[in-house]
């Protein structure tokens, strides 16, 4: 039986529709959570980002400015201007937009943003508060990955987690939050001997590697959930034959665009996991939504009592 399909794109669209009945509410009582974005310099995939970013956060109705930078901006420049988004009370969230270009250093600029305005939840203020259990800002791709698994009433105490990469960004916080969601959990990453053994160990399997359909049937026990994370473009026809080959949807957009978006993991786990997040509409579409959530949480634990108690933040 093909496994069930965790639609992201939906569960994304349920939690905008509680930010925004949040952002409502805190309207009301005469506060707007604020979004400022940096981005810095003209590269292509990062402008996308961000115009999506501005977009959700009109329709949920938070306010946003974007600060554009040249490519040639120094690393003063850039402390400079979180220095001034940290002091504005009407910026709850601070997103810098990575990349950021070589010559700046990109650690300092993210250390520099206060912990209580770090949507991301990058700093390590904010990494001590999540595996201390304390009130912070989480990752939003890795709390995306929690949101699916509890709204698709996916058991997570008990069950054995294993996480397939362990960067700063996913990997981690995501085991983290399986960790203190009582899952016992297994991180692995390139050095793990014997990759597929200890993923078919998994009853919740999480792939965030960037290797294009990386895990095989052989990696996944049966009934198993899986959570994709990778986001890999595909542009090789020998690799897209590799994983796609005779789904003629597929086939056709490759044909026509000349390359595909996919997973870490192989379509044909599908035929043997319980419940599986599609690449596109899974793990993704969280990601901009947990960044309006994180925004929205950010304006509560800074202003306090001056905004009324929210449904879920
Ligand atoms: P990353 O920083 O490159 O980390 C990749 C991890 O995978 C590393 O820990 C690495 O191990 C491990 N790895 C690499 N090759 C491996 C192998 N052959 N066997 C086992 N482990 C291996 O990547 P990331 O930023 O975490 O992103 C992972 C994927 O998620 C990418 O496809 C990215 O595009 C995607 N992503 C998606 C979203 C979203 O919104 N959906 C957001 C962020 C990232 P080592 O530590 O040993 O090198």
């Amino acid at each position: 039986m093909p496994a069930t399909i965790l639609d992201g794109t939906k569960i994304a669209h349920e939690i905008r529709g509680e930010v925004a009945a949040d952002v409502k509410a805190m309207a009301a009582a005469g506060v707007r959570p604020g979004l400022a974005v940096v981005l810095v310099g003209h590269n292509p995939a990062s402008e996308i980002y961000v115009r999506g970013k501005v977009k959700a956060c009109q329709e949920v109705g938070v306010y946003s400015e974007t600060h554009t930078l040249p490519e040639a901006s120094t690393t003063a420049q850039l402390l400079a201007l979180v220095d001034d988004l940290n002091r504005r009370d009407q910026i709850d969230g601070i997103l810098v937009q990575l990349p950021l270009p070589p010559q700046v250093d990109a650690k300092k600029v993210l250390m520099a943003v206060d912990p209580a305005k770090d949507v991301d939840g990058f700093h390590p203020v904010n990494v001590g508060l999540l595996s201390t259990q304390r009130p912070g800002l989480v990752p939003c791709t890795p709390a995306g990955v929690i949101e699916i698994l509890k709204r698709s009433n996916i058991p997570i105490a008990g069950q054995e987690a294993v996480v397939v990469g362990r960067s700063d960004i996913v990997g981690k916080p995501v085991a983290m939050l399986l960790l203190n969601a009582n899952a016992t959990v297994t991180v692995c990453h390139s050095k793990t001997d014997d990759l597929a053994v200890v993923c078919r160990r998994a009853n919740i399997l999480v792939a965030a590697i960037g290797r294009a359909g990386m895990i095989a049937r052989d990696f996944v026990k049966p009934g198993a959930t899986v959570i994709d994370v990778g986001m890999n473009k595909v542009t090789d026809p020998v690799e897209f034959a590799r994983l796609f080959a005779g789904n003629s949807k597929r086939e056709e957009v490759f044909q026509v665009k000349g390359s595909t978006l996919v997973g870490d993991v192989h379509p044909e786990v599908n035929e043997i996991a319980g419940a599986i997040t599609p690449v596109p509409g899974g793990v993704g579409p969280l990601t901009i939504a947990m960044l309006m959530f994180n925004t929205v949480k950010a304006a509560k634990l800074r202003r306090g009592s001056r905004v009324p108690e929210l449904s879920r933040v």
